[in-house]
């Protein structure tokens, strides 16, 4: 007679994943499996699959996120600093305009793609929409 053996424990538990390390790779633009294949195939277009790894990329759901904390960002930057300068110097308003419109944009186009490579990389780390294996659908 055949003994069947009844598996309690469930599917073998995955190895963790550091969420910092991945958001750091991925603050530079970098995979966050492997840390060296570019994660971006244009400004902040992501690619399907690392070049380096074959990680598959295409999981990622950003969506809104990278541009909501890029304006929190940089507002909490440019915004104090315009505070200070006014304080101080009291400039003309188009000396103003002068600096802190292209310091806003600047800032802007620097940071969109590092924080959308974290978020990535936040979401690998937690094996967010399939980058932990497959999704029941
Ligand atoms: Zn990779």
């Amino acid at each position: 007679m055949p003994v069947i053996i009844e598996n309690t424990q469930g599917p073998a538990p995955m190895p963790s994943r550091s969420w910092l390390g991945a958001m750091l790779r991925g603050f530079v633009r970098r995979c966050p499996a492997c840390g060296s294949g570019p994660i971006f195939s244009g400004f902040i277009a992501v690619r399907d699959k690392c070049p380096r790894c074959g990680e598959e990329l295409h999981h990622q759901r950003a969506d809104d996120a990278p541009p909501y904390f890029t304006i929190f960002i940089v507002g909490h930057i440019i915004i104090p600093l315009l505070l200070v300068v006014e304080r101080l110097w009291q400039p003309d308003y188009l000396i103003h305009a002068a600096i802190w419109i292209p310091a806003t944009l600047v800032l802007t186009l620097l940071l969109m793609p590092a924080v959308k490579g974290s978020i990535i990389g936040l979401q690998w780390a937690l094996r967010m929409h399939g980058f932990g294996g497959k999704i029941e659908e």
